[in-house]
């Protein structure tokens, strides 16, 4: 070999020498990264309760998952199972509370057995939209309360969606006076099912699967459920001809409640990707329920008869909400507390939102 050679040759051995080595350390690197994710990785189990991808609030936990595992690299997996995998429906809250499982997505309303005041955490009839609850919850000191009652079960809230105003709901009969809803069995949860008890009405609280059946088989005599695209799903059109416009929810929040220990053993990088992804999924559940119920809408008005409560029903329900507000102040401190932030706030948003929103609404027309 020609001593050129020989060096060119050392000289090319070593760069090979020097680019395996570089090699080697970044695949160490990598493989440390890949061992530091595995290490971190998180699992959390969260139940719901719709059945398994239910349109819009089960898709949107689904897509809410997704998002918590592209953000967190991997590292944070969300676990979604549908009502009556792990619990049945409505036992979400307790099997959260009791760390049988983290996290769980569900309606607020359910829970006014263990507390009446969480019915306000859900909305109000005759009360905010969606919009004014949120801003209640974030900056009018809602989700402070929230968090304080819910803390007491050991469970932390976030909003997990909310729907947008709700239909006023499918009736097997027209409601054309007060009479007609005297003995009505009608499934309607929450503060607004305390409200119907007051105009005479028997209210039923069931679970979104088990509510055709019982229209069907007149169990009931009526159910609300949410808006034209999911009510049209559930076959409610094929059981009950008249159609009703809303007053009973015109804001409902979802929730997203965590075992508030597993939550503050997460990372406050786990915590902060959560939080932005609840709130991601909070405002894409409302565009996505506002475009499916205008399309639901436009072909369900041509089949069945919109009708609107007459104004005796709702001026009494009205009546009967202060009845009910002022009964679950008086029983309760936690109710009369939230009951007063959610007062306050009203009275700071309501001439603007008359000036703004409302004046608008109607110049627009
Ligand atoms: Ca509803």
């Amino acid at each position: 070999m020609q001593r050129r050679d020989f060096i060119t040759s050392a000289a090319l051995g070593a760069t090979a020498l020097a680019l395996n080595a570089c090699h080697r350390e970044e695949e160490a690197v990598q493989a440390d990264s890949a061992n530091i994710n595995k290490a971190r990785k998180v699992t959390l189990k969260l139940a719901t309760s719709w059945p398994a991808h239910f349109p819009i609030m089960g898709t949107g936990v689904d897509k809410f998952a997704s998002r918590c595992a592209e953000l967190s690299g991997g590292t944070l997996e969300i676990k979604v199972y549908p009502k009556n995998i792990l619990v049945p429906a409505l036992q979400v809250f307790d099997a959260t509370s009791a760390a049988q499982i983290d996290a769980f997505h569900s309606g607020v309303y359910y829970w006014k057995g263990k507390n009446s005041a969480f019915s306000i955490f859900g909305g109000m009839p005759l009360g905010f939209t969606s919009e004014e609850m949120i801003t209640w919850l974030k900056f009018g000191g809602g989700y402070a309360l929230w968090r304080e009652l819910y803390g007491k079960f050991n469970l932390y809230p976030l909003v997990g969606g909310t729907t947008g105003p709700q239909m006023g709901g499918w009736f097997k009969k027209q409601i054309n006076s007060l009479a007609d809803l005297q003995g009505l069995k009608m499934r309607i949860p929450g503060l607004a099912g305390e409200v119907m008890e007051r105009l005479g009405v028997n209210p039923v609280l069931l679970p979104a699967g088990d509510i055709y059946t019982a229209l069907e088989r007149g169990t009931i005599d009526a159910t609300e459920w949410v808006g034209p695209a999911l009510d049209n799903m559930m076959g409610f059109p094929k059981v009950a001809p008249y159609y009703y416009t809303g007053w009973h929810e015109p804001g409902s929040i979802l929730e997203l409640t965590f075992n508030k220990t597993r939550w503050e053993k997460l990372s406050p990088q786990h915590q902060a990707i959560i939080t932005a992804a609840s709130e991601e999924m909070t405002s894409n559940m409302l565009q996505e329920f506002r475009y499916e119920n205008a399309k639901a809408f436009q072909s369900l008005s041509s089949i069945v008869e919109i009708k609107t409560f007459p104004k005796e029903v709702i001026d009494a329900a009205q009546k009967a909400l202060g009845d009910v507000l002022a009964h679950e102040s008086a029983q309760n401190e936690d109710f009369r507390r939230v009951l007063k932030s959610y007062e306050t706030f009203s009275k700071l948003n309501k001439p603007w939102d008359d000036i703004s929103t409302r004046n608008f609404l109607e110049i627009r027309g």
